[in-house]
């Protein structure tokens, strides 16, 4: 402690003196050790490994790529000890930086959210206190100034579907939107008026270029022809090793992750690892501000060089009218949350669909709305397939003129043996007539993480 406030001490005398006796002018430029060809933007240790195949190619071609995490990853297993919980979060901080390191990645930001298991992206944005982890990423986009940003995408699929990678793909894209915008977190912008400043940061409002995505999703087919695809059994000139063994071998620092399988993968032949690692990395086109096409290559159509705030896409909300039953929850925030931002091509599941363990309770939420000028009453039923039970929801309500109301419809799985696709449907029905009929394709298997 004593150490430390002596070179409190120290460092304040300097500063005053650098101050004093200074005769370079002062640094108006940022910072170029931090500017980046590409930011990816991600939720836990290891989540880089989706994309690791292709970033390898980048660095051979001296882009410059820098990371930001918005957790440790702390609420995980350990296969090398005992530590848990926060002290986990730091082992696993250290082993990404030493995978990285090795990778050839030395920029690398943890931030301060906190690992959510649980499916539901409104969850992570909550335990990471959406705001705050909004305006670190715009920070994050301000400092390095990147031409691309690549990030989990904004969707609900069934694969490992971490809510946390769904929320750094959420934060990702409205720092894409908003970071060139100089009256979002003005205090950022502002110009340090103290020689010891501590809350104006002195950055400029920085607009990326171009924003593309990548997802954990199980049935990876959907994704085809939606953004470039990169093969990644050529070999590194830097490394002289094939693409798909320099993303196997960062990924090996992971290991209170993967201990078994990493200690596996000593015993594989060359033949059999290449037939595990080597699936091309598929990009899915988010946005671009200098044209290219979707298909075609991430920097097609960049050129260095600042581009002024591209105010972005949103369609106006049509006011709601009549009687409706929506499915809300995840499912509901990304049909707006991809309206509002012009995201509406992304790939989505042509039925809504989530995968939990059989016996769990699947919950559907349901906002029902009246914006008629009269009250209603609406009736909801439910149709499972054989040993599904219904908890609750299913009933019918009366909505005053203009109200709106959340409603849980809760149903128990069967504890019986797992199965591909159960469907479940909702109908409402008001005045008589069914108004919605909303459907949830339901894939029940064990491990995974809960819906909420
Ligand atoms: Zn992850």
């Amino acid at each position: 402690m004593k150490l430390r406030y002596s070179f409190c001490i120290f460092a304040l005398f300097v500063g005053t003196l650098a101050a004093q006796t200074a005769k370079s002018p002062p640094a108006t430029q940022p910072d170029d050790r931090f500017k980046a060809d590409v930011l990816l933007i991600v939720a836990h240790p290891d989540d880089e490994t989706g994309v690791s195949a292709y970033l390898a190619q980048l660095l051979d071609q001296h882009k410059r790529v820098e990371a930001v995490y918005l957790t440790h990853g702390e609420a995980g297993h350990n296969h090398m000890g005992p530590e848990r919980a926060a002290a986990l979060g730091a082992v696993r901080e250290m082993e990404l930086r030493h995978s990285m390191t090795e990778f050839g990645i030395d920029n690398v930001w943890f931030l301060d959210g906190h690992d959510t298991p649980t499916q539901n992206v409104l969850e992570s944005l909550a335990n990471w206190h959406n705001g705050a982890a909004f305006e670190e990423v715009v920070r994050m986009v301000r400092l390095t100034r990147p031409e691309v940003i690549v990030t989990w995408l904004p969707g609900f699929f069934i694969g490992e579907n971490h809510g946390d990678h769904q929320a750094a793909g959420v934060l990702a894209t409205e720092a894409f939107d908003m970071a060139g915008d100089p009256t979002v977190f003005p205090a950022q912008l502002a110009a340090p008026v103290h020689v010891n400043e501590t809350l104006l940061e002195g950055l400029r409002p920085w607009q990326p270029k171009k924003i593309y995505y990548y997802s954990d999703a199980q049935e990876q087919d959907q994704f085809k022809n939606t953004g470039p695809l990169y093969q990644v059994t050529a070999i590194s000139p830097a490394r002289k090793l094939p693409y798909w063994q320099i993303a196997m071998e960062a990924f090996e620092f992971h290991l209170t992750q993967y201990r078994d399988y990493i200690e596996g993968l000593k015993k594989k032949d060359e033949q059999q690892l290449a037939k595990d690692w080597s699936d091309p990395v598929q990009l899915t086109f988010g946005k671009s501000n200098v044209g290219g096409s979707v298909t075609g290559d991430v920097f097609a159509g960049v050129t260095p060089g600042e581009i002024g705030f591209v105010s972005y896409a949103e369609e106006p909300m049509k006011p709601p009218s009549g009687v409706a039953v929506e499915l809300a929850g995840p499912w509901g925030f990304y049909e707006t949350f991809r309206r509002a931002h012009g995201l509406q091509h992304l790939p989505k599941a042509a039925v809504p669909e989530i995968a939990i363990a059989s016996g769990a309770t699947l919950q559907v939420p349901l906002l029902l709305r009246n914006s008629t000028t009269t009250s209603k009453e609406i009736t909801l039923l439910l149709t499972a397939p054989e040993g599904w039970v219904t908890q609750s929801g299913t009933a019918s309500y009366t909505l005053r003129a203009g109200d709106q109301l959340p409603v849980p419809v809760t149903l128990d799985s069967p504890k019986t043996a797992d199965k591909a696709m159960d469907e479940i449907i909702c109908r409402a029905k008001a005045d008589g007539q069914t108004i919605s009929t909303i459907k949830l394709h339901v894939r029940r298997r064990s491990g995974g993480l809960p819906q909420d």
